[in-house]
């Protein structure tokens, strides 16, 4: 019982508990539209002013302002200390809480991601700062103003540049042998045949990629120029599984109290720009086609979910392979549509041309499931 529980398990098993349920084996709760109340448990109460939003994994009184996740929940109601609140919910999962202390020497010991989330981090503080400082970022600035994006809207999608040049991202972070290990392991340097190491992005606007509770876990950049790929992602690496991640779902989540339904598009470009224009919940699968594992995912967060593709042959081939991945997801009160744009028009140019209102009500009137 004694050691540090490591990260990782923290991690998976925020992932896999639902705070619904936590609460509701404890303080019986009712469903109320997307979310559930009760009578709160921490001030007296007639008439429940006590929410849990199981979109947003979060509980909050609008009585007595009680507001936190599910271990704060148990750290609270059931005066345990956070050690012990990670325990008991482990146990109603049927999982034993690893020590640091037991794995020692264990050759089943899970690396300690810690330090990858933190490079990854420095990575992204080091692109910010190249948008404002570095020499040439006035064409990534150029850019980004064509595109009609504020600095706010910048700011809020953690938008960067990686500088022309092959070295300045490891120039900035990789004091030592190890370090670089670390960035080749997450996607930013690549190693060539001769064993030397040069920065994956390069002359690139980049898109931080974030998990749900907003750590940055890989990036996508975009070329400047006309260069080739014009969208390059970070591999598949500890962090990052492509199959699973949304780009914007964070930025989502953060944006709106509520989501009132998830638009997926093609690219991180269509994300920002819609949101540009008040649309804050559009979603990018990362180049890979929609996932089931996307899908139920989608379907955690909001009931109504929008595929916007192109009106061209491969728009149309795309949402034949996500209508079949929806097959096995979709459930009774689930509602899955899909918008094609007109041909040649991209989300961006279409919001442009139509405005934020026809465009909403495109998505209220597209095929449906
Ligand atoms: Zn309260």
């Amino acid at each position: 019982m004694s050691g540090r529980i490591p990260q990782h398990f923290i991690d998976e098993l925020l992932n896999r508990v639902d705070i619904v349920d936590v609460i509701d084996a404890r303080v019986p709760l009712k469903k109320a539209g997307r979310q559930y109340t009760a009578c709160c448990p921490f001030h007296d109460e007639k008439t429940p002013s006590f929410t849990v939003s199981p979109n947003k994994q979060f509980y909050h009184c609008f009585g007595c302002g009680a507001h936190g996740t599910a271990v704060g929940f148990l750290m609270e109601y059931e005066h345990l200390a956070f050690p012990e609140a990670i325990e008991s919910l482990a146990q109603n999962l049927g999982l034993e809480v690893p020590r640091e202390e037991d794995a020692r020497g264990s050759s089943a010991r899970r690396p300690d991601t810690t330090p990858l989330y933190e490079l990854l981090a420095r990575s992204d503080g080091f692109y910010r700062q190249q948008l404002r400082n570095h020499p040439q970022a006035g064409r990534a600035i150029d850019y980004l103003k064509k595109r009609g994006l504020s600095g706010e809207i910048a700011a809020e999608f953690g938008i960067g540049y990686a500088p022309p040049g092959w070295d300045n991202l490891q120039n900035a972070l990789a004091d030592n042998d190890g370090v670089r290990e670390q960035l080749i392991s997450v996607g930013m340097l690549i190693r060539k045949d001769d064993e030397r190491t040069y920065d994956r992005f390069r002359d690139r606007i980049m898109f931080p990629i974030r998990d749900r509770r907003g750590r940055t876990i890989a990036f996508g950049g975009r070329i400047l120029d006309s260069g080739e790929p014009k969208y390059l992602n970070s591999p598949e690496t500890p962090l990052f599984h492509k199959g699973r991640e949304l780009y914007g779902l964070f930025e989502a989540r953060k944006a709106l109290r509520q989501i009132p339904r998830l638009l997926v598009v093609e690219g991180y470009m269509d994300v920002v720009s819609l949101a540009q224009f008040g649309v804050h919940y559009a979603v990018a699968t990362l180049g890979t086609a929609t996932t089931r594992e996307h899908l139920s995912q989608l379907f955690r967060v909001t009931p109504e979910v929008v595929f916007c593709f192109d009106g061209d042959r491969a728009g149309r081939e795309a949402a034949w392979r996500a209508l079949e991945n929806a097959l096995s997801v979709m459930r009774e009160g689930y509602e899955l549509r899909f918008m094609f744009l007109p041909e040649g028009e991209d989300p961006d140019s279409h919001i442009r041309a139509v405005g934020r209102e026809t465009f909403e009500n495109e998505m209220g009137t597209a095929l449906p499931f």
